[in-house]
């Protein structure tokens, strides 16, 4: 593990009026933008795309190839700190930029995380705990992991899966075959995936954190995360899970980021099993889907969290007003007119819900399974928080 810090970066604080960049240009990279913007900051994000939704709030959008040094030395150039919005960049792109400009958290973070085996190899190298999996690289070895770690299990890609793409479950052997083809063959020859034992968990969990330069940390309360499809769909905070869960979980999220010395924010992710214990299913070095809704519930965002920990800012109070509850908002809600249309959801339906707030994203392609944007509510309870959003979300939905 290398340094926590860039060669070109110091311990004084970067303060508003600096422009900070952004890797990426979704969703992430535009609510930091947001944020920073709000503090005083200049933001300039780089996006191989120019329509992406930080192009809306950042002063600057860069557009060009993450392949390319040139384009990045220029742009770093310009910029006084860079984080992560995205891991799906290749980490020469941040090696490029780490070399003009502070790179937070630093690129060996990403390095290590965008892969699974390698994030596998750091859990274990470290003792989180974690699924037990095994790396294989062909059809022989898939039947070998099997052997090994029986059935159900699931194969995934090692590199740039998410959301559940490249990734199968395997029920009985006749699916090792379906699931090498499906999965470890890629279009340029084998790839490198791993094989994850089935985890029969109770819930699924997710711990977002900051760290800061002098190595002192916070994290948000963990958000309790159902998935459809894969997909996160709705996340809720407080969890109601007992008292010594949830201080494993934060414990184990504070550690992990120390162990990777993340400076900057990170979310962690956790399967809690039927017996309490909780074990680290992936890490992701930047803010989350299941933080958004620290916005409007807690005293400091993760977005403003990041730009706090970047800059070398006190990290702010993670403390929450209130029970709160996020539902995402996925390209499905629009549904179509009979000219096959998109058909705007509704809206004002929607926000006529008590404690509801609407984040849309910018995006103009509302494609199935595709994230547009996101609802949060606030309530006296979990329970009524998450009753309130999935109600708005079924308001306005078109589908
Ligand atoms: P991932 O992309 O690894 O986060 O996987 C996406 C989702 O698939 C997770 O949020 C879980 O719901 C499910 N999943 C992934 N790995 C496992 C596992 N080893 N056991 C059970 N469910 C899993």
């Amino acid at each position: 593990m290398p340094a926590a810090e860039s060669p070109s970066a110091d311990a004084r604080p970067i303060l508003p009026g600096a422009t900070l960049g952004i890797l990426g240009g979704g969703q992430l990279g535009s609510m930091f933008a947001m944020a920073a913007r709000r503090m005083g900051y200049r933001v300039e994000a780089i996006s191989d795309v120019a329509d992406c939704p930080a192009a809306r709030h950042c002063d600057h959008l860069h557009v060009g190839s993450y392949d390319d040094p040139d384009f990045l030395t220029r742009v770093g150039r310009r910029l006084d700190v860079v984080t992560f919005e995205f891991e799906n960049v290749p980490a020469a792109a941040a090696e490029s930029l780490a070399a003009v400009a502070a790179v937070r958290p630093h690129p060996q973070v990403l390095f290590t995380t965008q892969d699974r085996g390698r994030e596998k190899a750091f859990l274990v190298e470290h003792g989180f705990p974690c699924a037990p999996h095994r790396l294989v690289r062909s059809r022989d070895e898939l039947i070998a992991a099997v052997g090994e770690l029986g059935l159900p299990a699931v194969l995934k890609t090692a590199a740039f899966g998410y959301d559940g793409k490249g990734q199968i479950k395997l029920t009985v052997a006749d699916d090792v075959d379906r699931a090498w083809t499906a999965v470890g063959e890629g279009p340029a020859g084998p790839r490198e995936c791993v094989l994850e034992g089935w985890i029969d968990f109770e819930c699924e969990i997710s711990v977002v954190a900051a760290r800061s330069l002098d190595g002192s940390s916070r994290a948000f309360a963990p958000s309790h995360n159902s998935h459809a499809n894969h997909i996160l769909d709705v996340s809720s905070v407080p969890c109601g899970l007992p008292d010594r869960v949830l201080a494993d979980a934060t414990k184990n999220a504070e550690r992990v980021l120390s162990a990777l010395r993340v400076v900057g924010v990170a979310c962690v992710e956790f399967f809690v099993t039927r017996d309490g214990r909780v074990l680290v299913n992936e890490i992701a070095p930047r803010t989350h889907n299941s933080g958004h809704l620290t916005i409007e519930a807690c005293e400091t965002s993760q977005f403003e969290q990041q730009v706090r920990a970047i800059c070398g800012l006190p990290l702010g109070s993670t403390h929450q007003d209130t029970p709160s509850a996020m539902a995402n908002l996925l390209g499905d809600c629009w549904g179509n007119d009979p000219a096959g249309a998109p058909r705007e959801p509704d809206w004002a339906a929607a926000l006529a819900v008590p404690g509801v707030r609407l984040h849309l994203y910018g995006k103009s392609a509302p494609r199935t399974g595709r994230k547009m944007g996101h609802l949060t509510a606030t309530a006296a309870t979990t329970a009524e928080a998450i009753e309130r959003v999935t109600k708005a979300r079924r308001l306005a939905s078109r589908a």
